[in-house]
């Protein structure tokens, strides 16, 4: 059995406390939300914090507030079975239920928290691994290790993003609000993320994520497919999500934005820009899937092959758009489930 290493929790009852603590600390400190997915890599000795600032006794991180026509605000701390089962999200944002309803299993959803989720490390195959198999190996540079076991000539970390909900808020235009030792900051969600499979946050380590905020809903549609081996509990390996505003059938906003194909959510910023001004016939659809799949890049460093995920991108983001457009998902379209 592995077990968690000594550590020690601090538990704050105020953001500002949360952010002391953060500073008092510094490098040995982290925060922790739910627990799901730092507990498991602590174990694996993945992270080795001395301290641990447990965000779950501040009661103003939780809670969903506003509405589908003034925008949404849910606090970070707000579980992910709780933001799945609103009714102004289930009803107006379907996408981020959807994705929300996706993320592993009924209980870890009962813990894991929206906040955690955007913030939730990156996953490799050669690092989701007890201390003992990654020392097998001699480690990779995302810990305790010099080389990239990947791509060994590579200086960087190519370590995937595996939240299901961040590229659904990317999709959204989504912003999230930050507090750290020089005060709040409301950043667009897409700014929070940067293509390094090691820092893949923008945010100071000591700044806590207090609020995601949804625009208003006004001709929103949006959608949000995953692939991933075992329907019950798997992280994705391939996440599409697709929000438009209409004018009637003619698209005036859209955004495609890619899960596990990159260190961060990856915009297919050459799809959106095509379906804009036009109307969403399956022959648009399928010329914008094409485009979408080329940013789709994986590595060979998830479960299913890389070759795999990259074709599905294009099945997903046509079965994706498709629904946004009313039109059934094709038959003969690959054999994957959502
Ligand atoms: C078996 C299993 C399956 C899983 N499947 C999925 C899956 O399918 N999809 C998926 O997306 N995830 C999955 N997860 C990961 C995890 O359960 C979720 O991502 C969950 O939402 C994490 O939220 P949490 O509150 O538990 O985060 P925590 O584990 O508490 O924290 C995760 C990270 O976020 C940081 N953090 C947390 N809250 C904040 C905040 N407010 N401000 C700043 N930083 C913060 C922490 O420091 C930590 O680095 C799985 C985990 C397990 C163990
Ligand atoms: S991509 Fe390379 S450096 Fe990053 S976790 Fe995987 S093996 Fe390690």
């Amino acid at each position: 059995m592995m077990r968690l290493p000594p550590f020690e929790y601090r538990a704050p009852v105020s953001v500002a406390d949360a952010v002391k603590l953060m500073g008092d600390h510094g490098p040995d400190a982290m925060l922790v939300a739910g627990g799901t997915d730092l507990y498991p890599n602590m174990k694996r000795r993945q992270f080795e914090p001395k301290v641990l600032v447990g965000l779950r006794g501040i009661k103003g991180l939780v809670g969903i507030r506003g509405s589908a026509a003034t925008g949404l605000f849910i606090g970070s701390g707000t579980t992910l079975t709780v933001t799945a089962a609103h009714a102004e999200v289930a009803a107006h944002y379907p996408a981020l239920a959807t994705a929300a309803g996706l993320v592993s299993t009924p209980q870890l959803r009962n813990m894991g928290t929206l906040g955690g989720n955007v913030c939730v490390d990156t996953r490799c195959n050669y690092y989701n691994q007890s201390y003992q198999w990654r020392k097998a190996v001699d480690f990779c540079m995302k810990k305790d290790g010099d080389i990239c076991l990947v791509a060994p000539g590579s200086p960087r970390c190519w370590a995937v993003s595996s939240s299901d909900t961040a590229p659904v808020l990317w999709s959204m235009g989504a912003t999230v609000t930050l507090s750290g030792p020089g005060g709040e900051r409301r950043i667009p969600i897409a700014g929070l993320y940067q293509d390094d499979g090691i820092v893949y946050l923008s945010k100071r380590p000591d700044e806590v994520l207090t609020e995601i905020a949804l625009p208003p809903a006004a001709d929103l549609r949006s959608a949000y497919l995953k692939l991933r081996r075992r329907g019950s509990f798997d992280f994705p390996v391939l996440g599409v999500a697709a929000a438009l505003r209409m004018d009637g059938d003619v698209v005036r906003e859209a955004r495609i934005v890619l899960g596990a194909v990159a260190s961060l959510p990856r915009e297919a910023v050459d799809a959106g820009a095509l379906l804009v001004g036009r109307r969403l016939t399956a022959e648009l659809i399928d010329e914008a899937a094409g485009v979408a799949s080329r940013p789709s890049k994986p590595l060979d460093n998830t479960d299913l092959t890389h070759p795999y995920r990259k074709k599905m991108t294009r099945v997903f983001v046509t079965r994706a758009l498709r629904r946004l457009a009313g039109l059934p998902e094709r038959a003969d379209d690959g054999g994957a489930g959502a």
